[in-house]
């Protein structure tokens, strides 16, 4: 199946109708993901493909500044205007040695560049015990953070965690934001390794809802599959399903967005 890896520290811009002209920083290796999860669907791939291990080496705190600094200055110049930067790439970003530093950085650049864009991180939530990465992930506008499923097996199955994960010890980190983070999660349906699942499944719903209450997100983002996976087998969940799954949130007053 088709996946693909950013070959950027830099990338874009994208323009979507959702949130405008969109630049994307990569802070992971170019030639093979390095994340926490190893997610079935993963549009970057498997860990176990691309470059051998040894040969995946962050970017450092001087090589993102570098690429930053050049290529805001040139869409500056361009007469560009961005309005948003996210981290996002071929993996977790938080796991970069030099994530606080380089989001400090990220926000001086955007405002003397761009000063209306929104800075958004893309997590999976399994790093916030780490050194400065709480701290750093509240200086910026939108944290995402992941959780899939409430059913610590069939979580195992589909994001496939490296050893020692704790949903409990993710939950209890993620209540530390009070509620000012978005939530990501995935819905989809398929089999793996023999066992045939659907996250839309009531008492999975069930379980991920009463997350949602317990953490209280600002907002939720759920979304199905939209390209290719590293595994296969997987279905993607319509739209009115995801819409139907949700409704008795949405009536509680979160806000859900589907996409
Ligand atoms: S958390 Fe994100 S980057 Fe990591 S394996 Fe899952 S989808 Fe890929």
């Amino acid at each position: 199946m088709a996946t693909f890896l950013w070959s950027d520290i830099v990338f874009g811009p994208i323009h979507s109708r959702r949130v405008g002209t969109s630049l994307g920083i990569n802070l992971l290796p170019v030639c093979g993901k390095l994340c926490t999860f190893d997610c079935v669907y993963c549009e970057c791939g498997a860990l176990s493909s691309g470059a051998p291990k040894k040969d995946r080496k962050m970017p450092s705190f001087e090589q993102v500044s570098d690429a930053m600094s050049r290529r805001f200055k040139e869409l500056y110049d361009e007469g560009v205007k961005v309005d948003s930067i996210s981290f996002t790439g071929n993996g977790e970003p938080t796991l970069n040695q030099d994530f606080p530093e380089i989001v400090d950085k990220t926000v001086e650049l955007r405002d003397k560049y761009f000063p209306t864009a929104v800075i958004s991180v893309f997590s999976n939530s399994t790093t916030l015990e780490k050194r400065g990465v709480f701290d750093a992930l509240m200086k910026i506008d939108n944290r995402i953070m992941k959780v899939d499923c409430s059913d610590i097996q069939l979580l195992q199955l589909v994001n496939r965690p490296a050893p020692g994960y704790s949903l409990e010890r993710v939950l209890k980190n993620l209540e530390r934001f009070n509620g000012n983070f978005i939530l990501q999660t995935m819905f989809f349906k398929g089999v793996v390794e023999g066992q045939e699942f659907d996250l839309t499944a009531p008492e999975l719903v069930a379980g991920w809802s009463d997350i949602v209450r317990r953490l209280r997100p600002a907002k939720i983002m759920a979304y199905s599959l939209d390209r290719d996976t590293p595994v296969a087998g997987l279905m993607k969940i319509p739209r009115e399903r995801l819409q139907e799954v949700t409704a008795p949130l949405r009536a509680e007053g979160f806000e859900i967005e589907i996409f």
